[in-house]
């Protein structure tokens, strides 16, 4: 598909960010790019319309830029997994651990039902912590049906596909 090509060159790379080694990449520069921005949105629309998903989960902070207008395009609720304290409502919450230190992530109680079906979307994974962590949240402790986890980049050399084991991982780009 040459849309991927495009997309894969809109996506801009920052060196050093949020710290020394680490190689960022910045979906910002996709964003600005409204061509590749709506190929991104589409292969995702036609690999999940008619999928019978009932649900997209967008992980914060940039599955919130990704997961509405797909949600809105295959006919989908939008609900938000968020950082903690952010929530309004009564929450659930999971914990997961970062490369220092635990993090948690919420979302609001009786937003989604047992035995529904869910996209979980996300910018990028990494070593896949983040995702487990929504899956365990939507799977686990509510009973919803994740039929699959999905994200415009993988960094293939952290081996997140492997830490989801026999959940489903589709990726628009793969960066070692
Ligand atoms: P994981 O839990 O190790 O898979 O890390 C994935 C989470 O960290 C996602 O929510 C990403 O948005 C964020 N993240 C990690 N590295 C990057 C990056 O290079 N660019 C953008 N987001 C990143």
């Amino acid at each position: 598909d040459d849309r991927i090509a495009r997309i894969a060159s809109a996506i801009r790379v920052i060196p050093d960010f949020p710290k020394p080694g680490i190689m960022f990449q910045d979906i910002t520069t996709l964003l600005l790019d409204p061509k590749a921005f709506k190929d991104t949105i589409d292969l995702f629309v036609e690999r999940y319309k008619g999928k019978d998903i009932s649900v997209v989960a967008g992980i914060e902070a940039r599955g919130f830029i990704f997961g509405p207008p797909i949600a809105l395009a295959i006919g989908a609720k939008f609900v938000p997994m968020r950082k903690p304290k952010k929530l309004p409502g009564e929450v659930i919450s999971e914990e997961y651990s970062l490369e220092y230190g635990t993090d948690k992530m919420e979302m609001h109680v009786g937003a989604v039902q047992a035995g529904e079906r869910a996209l979980i979307i996300d910018d990028l994974i990494a070593t896949g912590g983040t995702l487990c962590a929504a899956i365990r949240l939507l799977g686990k402790r509510v009973g919803v049906h994740v039929v699959e986890c999905a994200c415009v980049i993988e960094l293939a050399d952290l081996k997140g596909r492997e830490r989801l084991g026999d959940r489903p991982l589709f990726v628009l780009v793969s960066s070692t």
